[in-house]
């Protein structure tokens, strides 16, 4: 028996809790994965609090990511002793996921980890961190380089927003970070973030077209907050979308896109192809200033994750949020 964060659902609604549980529970899968560490992110808040409908079927484990090592595998390309991390692939919506001791998964969901990064550091960078690095890679496609303009990031004082700063700055972009937590502009500028703004600037629906300013913009917030990305992006600019902790709404027009031909390039990280993973966690290996990474990171207990959840929603998440399972 194990310990694992299970979520129910009744007549009267779903509700999270800490349980014991037996592997011959798990859902099928041909790779057994001790989780060695498992983190928080903005979904996960969502599956554990039922904010929105992001579990799929129930009694579900939530936790979208995990970092471990195999247990057992008939999956040919894992053996017993691998280091593994998993992201994505509807684990802890629709297949049970990350924040429990053990998990049992598809092996063709699993990335070997990369030399270098332990588990602890894996789960640190986590799904926000793969997916900053899917907007950054998504900046770079369309032709936005260090030196070429500034490039902004919303919700930069979040899991996403800090990452994506910290890469960005590492590569020699100029990164504006967006907040609305100006109280947090010494942590942002530790990131590499050169300007910070006040969140409230970008709050009211504004005109078609502002003032142009950004070559290239990474927004976690969408809704009136994207819209005016997109307004004031300079002629040719690029935005990597990831994200709706603003809303999913999109109260924008098609002005930036026919009259500055800006390029709007929605990130997924989800269902990314298992080759694309495995370039991201490689680059994710090399560029990562772990000392940086360190510095945006907290931990909570298994225990302690259910009453953690709501303050993602609340906005006042600063950084990423480890879990230690089984550390190692
Ligand atoms: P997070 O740590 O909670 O960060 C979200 C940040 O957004 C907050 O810290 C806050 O930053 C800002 N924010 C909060 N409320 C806001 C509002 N009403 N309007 C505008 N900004 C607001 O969450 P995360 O894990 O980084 O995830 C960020 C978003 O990306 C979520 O919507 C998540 O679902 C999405 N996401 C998508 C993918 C994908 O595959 N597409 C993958 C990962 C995450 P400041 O205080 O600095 O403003």
């Amino acid at each position: 028996m194990f310990d694992a964060v299970l979520i129910e659902k009744s007549d009267s609604g779903q509700e999270a809790g800490l349980s014991r549980i037996d592997t011959a529970q798990l859902p099928q899968g041909d790779v057994l994965v001790e989780v060695a560490w498992s983190t928080l992110n903005y979904k996960d808040a969502l599956a554990i609090t039922g904010a929105s409908p992001v579990v799929r079927s129930f009694s579900m484990v939530p936790g979208i990511d995990f970092a471990g090592v195999v247990a057992e595998s008939s999956h040919s390309d894992f053996e017993p002793g691998d280091r593994v991390v998993l992201n994505g692939w509807g684990v802890g919506e629709r297949h049970w996921g990350g924040l429990a001791a053990k998990a049992r998964v598809s092996g063709d969901w699993l990335v070997p980890l990369p030399e270098g990064i332990s588990h602890r550091n894996a789960m640190a960078i986590g799904t926000a961190g793969y997916t900053a690095m899917l907007c950054v890679m998504a900046l770079e496609r369309n032709g936005v380089l260090p030196g070429g303009g500034e490039v902004v990031v919303t919700g930069a004082a979040g899991g996403v927003g800090s990452i994506a700063t910290m890469l960005l700055a590492a590569r020699g972009y100029s990164v504006a970070a967006v907040t609305g937590r100006t109280a947090e502009t010494d942590y942002l500028t530790g990131l590499g973030a050169t300007i910070i703004i006040d969140r409230a600037e970008f709050m009211q629906v504004g005109r078609p077209l502002a003032k142009e300013r950004w070559a290239g913009a990474i927004d976690v917030a969408g809704g009136v907050v994207l819209a005016n990305v997109l307004a004031s992006m300079r002629y040719r600019g690029v935005v990597a979308a990831c994200g709706l902790a603003g809303g999913m709404e999109l109260p924008a027009t098609v002005a930036p896109f026919i009259l500055r031909a800006v390029t709007l390039v929605g990130i997924d990280s989800v269902m990314c192809p298992k080759l694309e993973r495995l370039i991201v966690w490689q680059r994710l290996a090399h560029e990562v200033d772990m000392a940086r990474l360190e510095a945006m990171t907290t931990e909570v207990q298994l225990g302690d994750v259910i009453a953690a959840a709501p303050r993602f929603l609340e906005g006042k998440v600063r950084g990423r949020i480890l879990v230690p399972i089984n550390p190692q």
